[in-house]
C-alpha cells in the first residue's frame, strides 16, 4: 500500500468549507474515515480504514501559536468591550472568559491541525532535502575525505 497521495493531475482549489467540515469531524484525508484524532486534539497513529500512517505528517506549533493569539486579540477585545459597557464584577470575568477561551483554543485548534494535515497530504509537502547534484565530470572535493 502506498503513502503517497494522487499527484498525476494538477490540483483543484481547495474548497475550504468542506476542508473545515472534515477537519471538524476528524475525517482522515485519504478515506474519509473518522479515524484522524485519537483524543480532542490529538492526532491517531494511524487510519484504522486505509493504513495511512499519519505520524508522518508534521503540523508543528503553528496552529497553537497563532489561533491562541488570534483567540486572546479577540477575547480581550471581547473582555474590554464587556467592562466598558457593563462592568461586570471581576468574578464574572472569570468565570466568562476562562472556559470561553480555553473552548475556543482547543475546538478550533482540532480544525486547525485537521486542515493542515489534510493540505499536507494533499499537496505532498515533506520536509525539504538539499540534495546537489554533481556533473559527471566532476570529481568529488579530495580535501576532507578521509584516505
Ligand atoms: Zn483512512
Amino acid at each position: 500500500m502506498t503513502e503517497e497521495a494522487p499527484q498525476d493531475t494538477p490540483l483543484a482549489p481547495v474548497k475550504i468549507g468542506p476542508l473545515i467540515t472534515a477537519s471538524a469531524q476528524g475525517l482522515c484525508p485519504r478515506c474519509g474515515a473518522r479515524t484522524l484524532f485519537a483524543s480532542v486534539v490529538a492526532f491517531s497513529d494511524r487510519c484504522r480504514q486505509c493504513g495511512l500512517d499519519f505520524t508522518q505528517f508534521n503540523v508543528g506549533d503553528g496552529p497553537a501559536a497563532f489561533l491562541t493569539m488570534i483567540i486572546g486579540a479577540v477575547m480581550l477585545g471581547l473582555a474590554l468591550a464587556l467592562e466598558f459597557s457593563v462592568h461586570p464584577p471581576l468574578w464574572l470575568h472569570v468565570i466568562l472568559w476562562a472556559p470561553l477561551t480555553i473552548a475556543s483554543v482547543i475546538g478550533s485548534l482540532r480544525i486547525a491541525k485537521g486542515a493542515l494535515l489534510a493540505l499536507e497530504y494533499r499537496n505532498r509537502a515533506r520536509e525539504g532535502v538539499l540534495v546537489v547534484a554533481l556533473p559527471e565530470s566532476a570529481e568529488p572535493p579530495a580535501g576532507n575525505l578521509p584516505q
